[in-house]
């Protein structure tokens, strides 16, 4: 029974030492590779979600792509998509990444680091995706957070 017993918070301790952040939580090449897919193949965008006036055409292409309008197709984000992850977990990985940053790289984070706050990790395309912004394959029911866990 004792054996039992330590086995199984052995087998405990072990699940979560094999925990492993996303790799492109920690290296950029693997991020940018996979963010470069999401912007072909994906219509990730818009490049720049702050630019408002120019993202119009953005826009209307996802809506006619959903047989939506643009208001709510402008509502469909990352930051609400079910596989945007936002745990504190995952946040500590993209901030673990983003300050092991290797100097030489520097230039390919700075879009990153600028837009910390609004980061998370994309469990469907596999790269840091930004709240503002959206993709072909947007679910509905996200973000993915600690709060959203602990309700499941
Ligand atoms: S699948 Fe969701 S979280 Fe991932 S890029 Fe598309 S909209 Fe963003």
């Amino acid at each position: 029974m004792m054996a039992t017993r330590r086995n199984m918070i052995e087998d405990v301790e072990v699940e979560e030492e094999v925990y492993a952040c996303p790799i492109a939580t920690r290296d950029l090449k693997a991020n940018l590779k996979a963010r470069n897919f999401a912007f072909e193949n994906y219509g990730y965008g818009p490049a720049n979600p702050n630019d408002t006036k120019n993202n119009r055409g953005f826009w209307l292409k996802k809506a006619t792509m959903l047989n939506t309008s643009v208001i709510e197709a402008m509502g469909m984000r990352c930051g609400n998509c079910a596989a945007f992850i936002q745990t504190s977990q995952m946040l500590e990985c993209i901030k673990a990444g983003i300050e092991a940053k290797d100097p030489r790289q520097e230039a390919g984070y700075d879009e990153d680091v600028v837009e910390a706050a609004g980061l998370g990790y994309c469990e469907l395309l596999h790269f840091k995706c930004a709240d503002t912004r959206t993709c072909d394959a947007w679910l509905v029911g996200g973000p993915i957070t600690d709060k959203s866990e602990e309700d499941d």
